[in-house]
């Protein structure tokens, strides 16, 4: 259960994260939206903090199953139940293993960018999270499939997710509940787009 403890303590640093800017994105949220993305990815990413510990010794799929399915459940909104749907998508696709190889991780990467694209249904330039994780996961894949070290495919998708939802602020909103106000969302980047690249960049770090 290596793997699974593994995804345990990344699920924890992605609380930590969270955390730490969710005033920020609460704020970021209330300026065409409602405000609520801060609160929501931290009660989202608390449930699933505490439901991947308590899955202890189980395997990367045991404990990515239980902390998705509570992160979708106590969050509320829109983007818990994508990053619910995705956490648990690439928990399937780790299933048992007991470690993986580069293989892996870009499986794992793409099942967690398809369960988002597939439930949310955002395409590029919608100004959503998708924008940040489609550019993290092209550029992943792409260090991957030029032979790159894990750590080195990591630090250059997750520069990519930051620059990609720093782009967005120049973007009119086209899915979710800040479309009506898609003027005043202009020149501000997307909230999920940015907590996206903000854990990209801890997870990161944690596994270089
Ligand atoms: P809610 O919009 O329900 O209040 P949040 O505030 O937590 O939920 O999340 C808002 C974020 O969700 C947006 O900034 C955007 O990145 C993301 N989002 C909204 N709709 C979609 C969608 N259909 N596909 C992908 N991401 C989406
Ligand atoms: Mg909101
Ligand atoms: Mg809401």
């Amino acid at each position: 259960a290596e793997l699974g403890r593994q995804a345990a303590a990344i699920i924890s640093q992605i609380r930590n994260v969270v955390i730490e800017h969710e005033e920020e994105l609460g704020k970021l949220d209330a300026i065409a939206g409602d405000g609520d993305h801060g609160i929501g990815m931290r009660r989202g990413v608390d449930a699933a903090a505490t439901a991947g510990d308590a899955a202890h010794g189980s395997s990367a799929k045991g404990v990515l199953s239980a902390a998705g399915e509570a992160w979708s459940e106590r969050a509320g909104g829109t983007s818990g139940a994508l990053w619910g749907s995705a956490v648990i998508a690439a928990g399937q696709s780790l299933g048992n293993r007991e470690s993986y190889s580069a293989q892996d991780a870009a499986a794992a990467v793409e099942a967690f960018a398809n369960a988002i694209t597939e439930l949310g249904k955002a395409e590029p330039g919608d100004k959503t999270m998708v924008d940040a994780l489609l550019p993290f996961r092209d550029a992943f894949l792409g260090e991957l499939d030029g032979g790159n070290p894990l750590d080195r495919a990591l630090a250059v998708a997750a520069a990519a997710a930051e620059s990609a939802a720093a782009a967005t602020a120049e973007l009119r909103p086209l899915k979710g509940r800040a479309r009506p106000l898609a003027e005043k969302s202009l020149g501000h980047p997307d909230p999920g787009a940015v907590s996206f690249a903000l854990i990209a960049a801890r997870v990161s770090q944690f596994i270089d």
